[in-house]
Formats: structure tokens, C-alpha cells, sequence
């Protein structure tokens, strides 16, 4: 990946969260994944301008906000800081910018009143305003629209102004949202009277704004698809009538399930970081269970796996201490260790090629394991030690891992380690682990069968293994 243009900043929108409660264990998902892919990028050398907006005005804020008798932009301060202090805990980079829906009222105004004059949107009698979807002959890109039927009024025979509604039904969609009595004081001007804009409206205007007509990805969790980037693509596309205009790349992530079910508060596995806190999870090991499937697989999140990522970080940090005694050096000087894009890879390049590879996090984590655990085997200078340390911190910062950071360590696998097991055994088998941990069962198969050919096997628990000879 680079940027459209040399020498200017690689453009990536990201669809943020809509803040009228704490964002979910899956809204995290797609966030972290976002966070990865900008982490790798900028250190390939590229810069990045990441923008992900904040939705504080739709149907969910507003009732909301009502029921707590607060004022809408008082309402979603709270949750917007609240989101701001889960993406800390769970090492996020801040977005370079971060709009929010209200404070860009005028820029959506504009964008609406340009589809209005290229005949792209209608304005119904109540005063609000509609994306025709039959004028747009790209419309189309996430779905096929032959096979939907297009409606323009729903079965009462109003328009529709729902923002959300299924693939079934190819609606003309609301751009501007006419003001209602039960939207109280949560209204703006414009052209065609006092109203709210839609949702799908924002992401258009905002991102085109910030990042140029054209941009160089978009992403957004699977189900943000259809309708509501089918949309994004036409309001943008023909409010400048430049079709194939605007984001040139999609990073749509999979969606997480929670012990093999699609999360939701009914079936009681709807889960928030502080749901996991107080369960005496890190957030640390939440981050490496999210980042640790592939992003365009369904992740199945289940409270062992967090569990199982404690562990593997224990282990990590298990040979970390003996690299950090080689090099003479404290963890707390390796945490504060800021990555140094120049240095070399050391003994982490094959997991940094591996993390570059369509994203293979899982892959990476593998390399990690093996690495460290040679490395703490291996006879070192001290400045042998501080250069693969350094490629050690640039690895992680790709993954935005932090060692040492999980006070309460779990189980940690035990190994053969006092045993007569060679390095390169010994490193085979701690990434068959890590692909067994990461359930990357082909990966862990494949090891399983070098370990074997070299008449090694392992003896897996519940809780570690150990390498014996066949
Ligand atoms: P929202 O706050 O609902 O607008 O969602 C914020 C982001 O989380 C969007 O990119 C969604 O697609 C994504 N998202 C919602 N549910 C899940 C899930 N279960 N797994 C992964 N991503 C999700
Ligand atoms: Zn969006």
C-alpha cells in the first residue's frame, strides 16, 4: 500500500463509533484491526492521516439524551470520553482527526444542497430531503440491485427515513431528516427548513472534506456494507459527479461472535471493556485476543481465550528477561523504549513480513514467540541484545502490544525448557503453540508436522506442553 500521490499522507477513513453508551467488545474489534493496519503502515515509512468521526446526533443519542434529561451535546461528551478512555486502555492511537457529526452541520448541508442540483435528491413535502437511488446508475457496488426491489415509500406509503433497513429493500434514503416534536431541541437551519441530517450523510462529507475527493481506504465493520457505505459512495460520487471518485480501497473486518453466538444484551454476551475489568481481565490480553484473528474471519471470543492471551504474554515477557539480562537493561527502560523506524528487524523480520502479508497477525504473534525464544538461548553481547530488542519494540509497537503491563500473571505454558531441547526445536515448537492459541489450526498442523519430521513432537495440557522426542 501507498499513498495515491507521493509525498502526501496515505488517507483512512474509519467509520467511529456512535456514542450514546460504552462501545462493545466487536466495536473494539473492528477499531483495533483499523489500529493495526495504520500501526504497519506508518512503520513502513508511510504517513498516515487516519480520520474516524464520532456520530452524536441520530435517533439512539437524541432518545437517549432525553431519558437522562440531559442535553444532547452533554449526553455524548460523556460517552465520547468514555470511548476516548477504552481506546487508551487498550492502546489505541488517537485518529490524526476525529469530526464529529454536529460540528460539521454546515459541510453536510452543502454536500446535500450539490445532489439537490445535480437532480441526485428530492425534497418531500414535510421538508426533508432524499437520495434518488434511480438516478445514481452506479448505485450497486455492495449488492447487486437487480435482485432488490426499489421503494421509495414504505408500506404506509410515507418515505423512509429509517437510516438502517436491510438488503431487501433498495430505499431512497434520508439526506436531511424534516424536524419532529420528538427530536426537542435537536435541530438545525437549512435551505428546506428546521431538521437533522441523516446518517449516512456525515461519513460523505466529512471524509471527502478531510481527505480529498478521493481517498486511499475506507473501512468499517462487515455490516457497515450495505446500506449505509453503498450510500457513502453515492452521495460522495454524485455530489461531484465523479463516479469512482472516492475511496479506492475497502477494509471491511469480520464480525466478532461471543461463544459462537452473534452478540447481543439478550443473550446476555454483550461484553464492554469495563464488563472485563471487573472481571480482573487486562485490557492488554482483551487487545491480543481482538488483533489475534484474522480480520476477514469471524472471531470467536470466549472469556478463556483472554485467559489463554495472558499466558501467552507471560510468556513472552518469561524470555524477554533473559534477553533484557544479556543487554544489561531494566523493563522498565525496554518499556519506554520508543520504536526506531531506521533500525533493523533483527530476529523479527520474518514476523514483521509475516504481519505485512494481508494483515496475518496470527502469523506475526508465531514469530514473536520463536524469536524471543531463541534470542533468550542465545549467547549476546549486550549491543547484540539492545539491537534485537529494538527489533523486539518495533514489532510490537506494529501489534501496539505492551509487555509487562498485566500485573496478575496466569498460568504460563511450561516448556521442556531444562530439557536437552535444541533452539531450533525449541523455537518450532513455542510457535506451534502460538498458532494453537491464535486457533490457527493449519499453522499449527504445519509446525506440528516440522516437528515431527525432525523427530521432535509435543505433548500439549491444558495449560502448556512439552517436547519429547519420537
Ligand atoms: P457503531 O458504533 O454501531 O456505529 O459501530 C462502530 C463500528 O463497530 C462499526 O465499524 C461497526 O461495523 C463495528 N461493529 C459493530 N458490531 C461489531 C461486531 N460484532 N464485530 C466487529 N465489528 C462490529
Ligand atoms: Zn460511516
Amino acid at each position: 500500500m501507498a499513498p495515491l500521490t507521493p509525498g502526501k499522507a496515505f488517507g483512512m477513513y474509519c467509520c467511529g463509533p456512535t456514542v450514546y453508551a460504552p462501545a462493545h467488545i466487536g466495536n473494539f474489534r473492528t477499531f483495533l484491526i483499523q489500529d493495526v493496519l495504520r500501526r504497519v503502515l506508518e512503520s513502513d515509512g508511510i504517513e498516515v492521516c487516519h480520520v474516524r468521526n464520532i456520530t452524536d446526533v441520530d435517533d439512539k443519542t437524541i432518545r437517549r439524551s432525553q431519558e437522562q434529561g440531559r442535553t444532547l451535546s452533554d449526553f455524548t461528551a460523556i460517552w465520547t470520553e468514555k470511548f476516548h478512555k477504552d481506546c487508551r486502555e487498550l492502546n489505541m492511537l488517537p485518529p490524526t482527526i476525529e469530526p464529529s457529526a454536529v460540528a460539521h452541520i454546515p459541510l453536510q448541508i452543502e454536500m446535500i444542497a450539490k445532489l439537490i442540483e445535480h437532480g441526485h435528491a428530492y425534497v418531500s413535502s414535510d421538508g426533508s430531503v432524499y437520495f434518488k437511488v434511480a438516478s445514481d446508475p452506479h448505485y450497486g457496488k455492495f449488492v447487486d440491485v437487480s435482485t432488490l426491489q426499489t421503494q421509495t415509500t414504505n408500506s404506509a406509503g410515507e418515505a423512509n427515513s429509517a437510516d438502517e433497513y436491510t438488503r431487501d429493500n433498495v430505499a431512497d434514503f434520508a439526506l436531511w431528516k424534516a424536524r419532529k416534536p420528538e427530536d426537542g431541541p435537536n435541530f438545525w437551519q437549512s435551505p428546506w427548513g428546521e431538521g437533522r441530517p441523516g446518517w449516512h450523510i456525515e461519513c460523505s462529507a466529512m471524509s471527502t472534506h478531510y481527505l480529498g475527493e478521493t481517498f486511499e481506504l475506507h473501512g468499517g465493520g462487515v455490516d457497515l456494507c450495505f446500506p449505509h457505505h453503498e450510500n457513502e459512495i453515492a452521495q460522495a460520487e454524485c455530489s461531484c459527479e465523479h463516479y469512482g471518485s472516492f475511496a479506492q480501497q475497502w477494509f471491511h473486518s469480520a464480525h466478532l461472535m461471543v461463544d459462537g453466538a452473534k452478540m447481543s444484551k439478550s443473550l446476555g454476551n454483550l461484553y464492554t471493556l469495563d464488563d472485563l475489568v471487573n472481571k480482573g481481565f487486562a485490557p492488554m490480553a482483551l487487545r491480543y485476543v481482538l488483533i489475534s484473528g484474522h480480520y476477514r474471519s469471524q472471531l470467536n471470543f470466549t472469556l478463556k481465550s483472554l485467559d489463554d492471551a495472558a499466558s501467552a504474554l507471560a510468556k513472552i515477557e518469561k524470555s524477554v528477561r533473559k534477553i533484557l539480562a544479556a543487554a544489561g537493561m531494566s523493563e522498565a527502560d525496554f518499556v519506554a523504549q520508543e520504536p526506531d523506524r531506521q533500525a533493523p528487524w533483527g530476529d523479527f523480520e520474518r514476523a514483521w513480513k509475516t504481519l505485512g502479508n494481508d494483515l496475518n497477525v496470527s502469523g506475526a504473534l508465531g514469530g514473536i514467540f520463536g524469536a524471543v525464544a531463541s534470542l533468550a538461548k542465545r549467547e549476546m553481547t549486550p549491543e547484540e541484545a539492545r539491537t534485537q530488542l529494538m527489533g523486539l519494540t518495533k514489532i510490537l509497537w506494529a501489534l501496539g502490544l505492551k509487555l509487562f503491563t498485566i500485573k496478575e500473571k496466569n498460568s504460563v505454558p511450561a516448556t521442556s525448557e531444562a530439557a536437552d531441547v535444541p533452539a531450533e526445536i525449541a523455537a518450532i515448537g513455542e510457535q506451534r503453540w502460538a498458532a494453537k492459541i491464535a486457533k490457527n489450526w493449519a499453522e499449527s498442523d504445519r509446525l506440528r508436522g516440522e516437528l515431527e519430521q525432525r523427530g521432535w513432537k509435543s505433548l500439549d495440557r491444558k495449560d502448556g506442553y512439552t517436547l519429547v522426542k519420537i
